[in-house]
């Protein structure tokens, strides 16, 4: 007889670590399937951290924030395009969803900055370290004290639905052997589809031939799969490039940095825009530069507050010389030219108002310590806003905003929330926020 199960959770990312378990907490007898060998799915990668507002850990720092203008800004970020009942949902459980994290001791109470934001809101380990790998290693920690089975180099190939009502999965193994798991609920966590190129050029001709950022397993099998029964999408067009991209690596350059204080600068040694703006309109910048690239700069001090900074290096792609001078020349570029931005945006610095671009934040400290570092950067695809549709409980709906019994979707799967571009740090709070959300619903559902 097949096996059976309360809750099936399809992908180990943070939404389906998140929601399974959420859903173990709640009683129920819970499987994640994972198609790729490891654990962690593009989560695994991401840099900046976790946003939200009026938490105890931004309260304890003194910094005062609100929940209408994390609203407010990520509605502006997202161009008014954002579906708003998600997002105020979103918003609302965002405080809540980094104390559930506290609880399984995973801590994020060292607070930062990214694009699109006017207000420290991006919650991330106290060591600085990128968000990802720190939550991951925390959440498998939890599952692993928890008695949630996890199958790895298994995909799901299709949700089971008879009458209307889930019962299931079939799964196919590494050696390509099919089983059926029976299961009362289903959770969709699979993520979303940069790193699938076809689908990505489909909606977004004009991608042809950009990098990617993401983990190869991001191929939005899931989306497939649920419209298979029924389920609507919204905003499959909407993809976000994300503006520091190492090229030769497809590696990522975290926001972070900027957000810390660095700058981008042209092949002439000029700054060029405001580093802050969102994704896209950086990544429309750098795009329309002669070399289509640019360089993100930042100095030791920069350095030293972001420990991202020091995987980068390790990584072999930074440029380092002692003064700014010195780095100029390996940039191939004029060391006036660089010296006399530097100047001028040390002054911006030190008078809090940047006169050439309007940067408002992450005007941290003069770029002034040797040595300095440079890596060479170009937008990447790097995060798909559309997806399948959900309702605020994250049921999965259908175009006509009808329920389809027994799933849910949490994560990138999942379209609408961030509207037409994605903040840096939304991710990771909508996959804690919707993913233990989904586990809770899921496990109700079950065990009724
Ligand atoms: P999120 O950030 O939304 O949690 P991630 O990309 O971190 O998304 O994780 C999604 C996970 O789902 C990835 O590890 C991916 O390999 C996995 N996955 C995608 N499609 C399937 C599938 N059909 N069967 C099993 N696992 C899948």
């Amino acid at each position: 007889a097949p096996q059976s199960y309360d809750v099936a959770v399809i992908g180990s990312g943070g939404a389906g670590l998140a929601a399974a378990i959420r859903a173990s907490d709640a009683g129920a007898r819970v499987v994640i399937i994972e198609k790729m060998p490891t654990i962690g799915g593009n989560t695994i990668k991401a840099s900046v951290g976790m946003n939200a507002a009026e938490t105890r850990f931004q309260a304890l720092k003194g910094i005062k924030d609100s929940k209408e203008l994390f609203y407010q800004e990520t509605l502006k970020g997202g161009k008014f395009r954002n579906n708003t009942e998600l997002l105020k949902e979103f918003v609302e459980r965002a405080p809540g969803a980094v104390e559930w994290l506290a609880s399984l001791d995973i801590v994020l109470n060292d607070i930062t900055i990214t694009g699109g934001m006017s207000i420290d809101r991006t919650h991330r380990p106290e060591d600085r370290s990128a968000v990802g790998g720190f939550l991951i290693s925390g959440l498998v920690n939890n599952v692993n004290q928890r008695s949630i089975d996890v199958l790895l180099d298994t995909t799901v190939e299709e949700i089971l639905h008879e009458n209307g009502v889930v019962t299931g999965v079939k799964i196919a193994n590494e050696y390509n052997e099919h089983h059926i798991l029976l299961a009362k609920s289903v959770v969709v966590a699979t993520g979303g589809f940069s790193a699938n190129r076809k689908m990505v050029v489909h909606y977004r001709p004009e991608l042809k031939g950009f990098v990617t950022t993401n983990h190869k397993g991001a191929t939005g099998s899931g989306i497939a799969l649920l419209e298979k029964i029924g389920a609507g999408t919204v905003d499959m067009d909407q993809i976000q490039i994300h503006p520091t991209v190492e090229q030769t690596t497809s590696y990522l350059i975290s926001e972070s940095i900027r957000g810390g204080g660095a700058i981008l600068i042209n092949q002439e040694g000029q700054r060029f825009y405001n580093e802050l703006e969102t994704r896209d309109n950086v990544s429309a910048q750098i795009i329309a530069l002669p070399e289509k690239s640019a360089w993100i700069l930042f100095d030791e001090q920069v350095r030293q507050n972001n420990k991202a900074a020091d995987e980068y290096i390790a990584r072999g792609f930074v440029i380092s010389a002692a003064t700014a001078g010195e780095l100029a020349l390996k940039l191939n570029m004029e060391p006036e030219a660089l010296q006399q931005t530097l100047e001028r945006y040390n002054g911006f610095v030190k008078q809090n108002k940047d006169e050439d671009f309007g940067r408002t934040t992450g005007l941290r400290f003069p770029l002034e310590h040797g040595p300095f570092y440079a890596i060479r950067i170009a937008p990447g695809v790097h995060h798909t806003m559309g997806g399948v549709t959900i309702n605020t409980e994250t049921e999965v709906v259908n175009d006509q905003h009808q329920v389809i019994k027994g799933v849910w979707a949490a994560g990138e799967v999942v379209g609408g929330i961030h509207g037409a571009n994605r903040i840096g740090g939304n991710a990771v709070a909508d996959i804690i926020i919707f993913g233990t959300l989904a586990g809770q619903n899921a496990a109700a559902h079950a065990l009724a």
